[in-house]
């Protein structure tokens, strides 16, 4: 039984052909195209303290596609593992990253007293916590068991609650960026392209934080119809979030140096908190991380008030020959993004095949859409 039935405004890509993509060009209906690496990881995020010489280092890298989603369980957790050791808060503390992990590490240190605090990073723009949709649920991540699951469940569900505080307005800290939304997710049996999707949210569905999902039909409006499951979750306005904590960072006077660590040792401070995401492979020397490619069409929607909603389905288009998973995503960041792929082990320098996605995206789209 159908339980809801609403009229939702497609995302217009009329002005997008498949002529209009090329290699060299950013077509007309498109602001940009984002090339971005999910700091993917074997065996899920490296979240452990270890001691090398006079070095104790936090290691808090390899996300992949769920950084977001579990940045303050995360940080909590590294934070945790640093006060176990009882250091001293006058102690020079170097917080290797500008993404969100370092930036909340830097924060959260500063409220607990910690003083002497200093972020060094290769880049602080244009990084990828800059590329994120900001879709709450904890994704594309290479977990290989349940005791690995039940980890990221818990250090999701205190990310998640940060966020209910947040947008409740309740967090003493963080006010901005937080917002519920729908997200609209496939269920097998109803189309023959539409498929049953894992969206990330049923543990949390589980535990009572999030809403049974419903069943029912979207309506574009122009004879496009979808039968889906409709859940709900937190938006995050991720250029939004960074704009705060940077403004948080200037405010507390905490010191950010452009630099690229090769070596722990090289770090004067005897506290370091690893938060490098992809660059924990070279630093760490750890094999276990690898990129994970997620393309992304910036759009040019008019109206961004009528597209509040996600669509994150997975798709079989009749003309794919593509072997991975394909999928129907659409965030309502910015003016709106179009993505995402998911391609474990390609690190976007791959410009024919990148093509050859951006393609499948619009043309599958296009489909899905009815525009
Ligand atoms: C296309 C795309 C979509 C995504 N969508 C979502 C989503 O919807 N929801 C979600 O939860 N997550 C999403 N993610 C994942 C999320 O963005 C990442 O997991 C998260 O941003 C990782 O944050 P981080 O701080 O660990 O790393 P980063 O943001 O990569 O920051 C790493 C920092 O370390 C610095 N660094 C690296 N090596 C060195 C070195 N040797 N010396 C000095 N500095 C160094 C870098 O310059 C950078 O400042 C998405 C990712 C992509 C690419």
């Amino acid at each position: 039984m159908l339980s809801f039935n609403t009229r939702l405004t497609p995302v217009d890509l009329s002005s997008l052909t498949p002529d209009s993509l090329n290699a060299n060009t950013i077509p007309d209906g498109l602001a940009g195209i984002d090339i971005g690496i999910r700091p993917c990881r074997r065996s899920g995020p490296n979240l452990s303290a270890c001691e090398t010489g006079r070095q104790l280092i936090i290691h808090n890298y390899g996300h992949g596609g769920a950084g977001w989603s579990l940045s303050h369980g995360s940080v909590l957790h590294a934070l945790s593992l640093f006060e176990a050791r009882k250091c001293n808060k006058q102690a020079p503390v170097t917080i290797v990253g500008a993404g969100v992990m370092g930036l909340l590490t830097s924060l959260y240190l500063h409220e607990r007293g910690y003083r002497n605090l200093e972020i060094v990073a290769s880049e602080f723009e244009g990084i990828t916590s800059c590329r994120s949709t900001g879709y709450y649920a904890p994704l594309a991540m290479s977990l290989n068991n349940e005791k690995q699951q039940a980890f990221i469940n818990d250090i999701g569900f205190k990310t998640f609650s940060t966020f209910q505080a947040i947008e409740q307005g309740e967090h003493p800290l963080f006010k901005r960026g937080i917002s519920p939304v729908h997200v609209y997710a496939g269920v097998g049996g109803y189309s023959e392209s539409i498929l049953d999707t894992e969206t990330g949210l049923e543990p949390y569905v589980e535990q009572g934080l999030l809403p049974e999902p419903v069943l029912g039909e979207i309506d574009f409006g122009n004879g496009q119809k979808h039968i889906m499951r409709r859940f709900q979750t937190y938006f995050m306005n991720t250029p939004g979030i960074m704009e705060e904590l940077n403004e948080l960072l200037d405010q507390k006077g905490i010191r950010r140096t452009q630099k690229t660590v090769h070596d722990f040792g090289e770090l004067k401070s005897d506290i370091v908190f690893n938060c490098s995401g992809i660059g924990g492979q070279q630093l760490n020397h750890d094999n276990n991380v690898h990129p994970n490619l997620g393309i992304l069409l910036l759009l040019k929607q008019p109206d961004m008030g009528a597209l509040h909603y996600i669509i994150y389905t997975r798709y079989r288009s009749p003309l794919s020959d593509s072997d991975h998973d394909n999928y129907i995503y659409f965030m309502p960041r910015g003016n709106g993004l179009l993505g995402a792929t998911f391609i474990p082990n390609n690190d976007g320098t791959d410009e024919a095949e990148n093509l050859k996605q951006i393609h499948r995206i619009v043309f599958e789209n296009k489909a899905f859409f009815g525009t």
